[in-house]
């Protein structure tokens, strides 16, 4: 038991911290600290998921290119965040499960730690392959929307239980911030100070992002 125990301790551990990141805003960035924090992580990886060409330059929304800009100024000042292209891919969505198991073959000898919120947990039986997602990382879920925390738990312990895999709770409070909402706060020239970091929101301002 002792021999198991450090072995898993010498695994290292990354964070994945996958999104469209449109923009990227304070909530991302706490889910990633938090992670980093409360499992020992090594690195937190922010993953920007790339866009369907039909998807791309749609009216109000920023371009791939901008969005991983948005996302390399906001991690900038945290020396365990770095950025990953892998999502990127130039004919448009990327699976989950694919990614994972990509990460898993190239290293073999790390343990995953896919940080998502709550209302991607309530859809995650509906992610391609959730199956095959379950078996390759450990899922580590925050509250969000206002939901009661032991709904969080219930759901958490269910998952587990039904894929055989660890869903873990990050303990964050709820952080009412959403990019929908942010997007909308811009087109109306309402302050998103303190929302997003100042350098991103200089390169929405900058680029005319979000009708800026
Ligand atoms: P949109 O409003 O465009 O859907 P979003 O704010 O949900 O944007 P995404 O890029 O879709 O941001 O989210 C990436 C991941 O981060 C998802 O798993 C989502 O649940 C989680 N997340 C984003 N914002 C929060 C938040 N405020 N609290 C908890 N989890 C969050
Ligand atoms: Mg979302």
């Amino acid at each position: 038991m002792k021999e198991v125990f450090e072995m898993e301790n010498r695994k290292s551990r990354i964070g994945i911290m996958g999104g469209t990141f449109d923009p990227i805003h304070v909530g991302h960035l706490i889910l990633g600290e938090a992670a980093y924090q409360q499992f020992q992580l090594q690195k937190v990886w922010f993953l920007p998921s790339g866009n369907p060409p039909h998807k791309r330059n749609r009216e109000g929304r920023a371009t791939d290119e901008q969005r991983v800009e948005m996302v390399r100024r906001a991690i900038s000042t945290n020396p365990h965040f770095s950025l990953s292209l892998i999502e990127m891919y130039e004919d448009g969505y990327s699976y989950t499960y694919r990614t994972l198991e990509q990460l898993k073959e190239q290293y073999p000898e790390t343990e995953f730690y896919f940080i998502i919120g709550a209302d991607s947990l309530f859809s995650f039986d509906s992610w391609r392959e959730p199956q095959r997602i379950a078996d390759a990382c450990h899922l580590v879920a925050a509250v969000r929307n206002q939901i009661p925390s032991e709904r969080l738990d219930a759901a958490l312990q269910s998952m587990s239980r039904r894929y055989h895999s660890s869903f873990l709770k990050l303990d964050t409070p709820n952080l009412d911030i959403s990019s929908a909402h942010l997007r909308k706060m811009i087109r109306n020239k309402e302050s998103v100070k303190y929302f997003l970091p100042d350098s991103v929101i200089a390169y929405i301002q900058e680029q005319h992002i979000y009708g800026s």
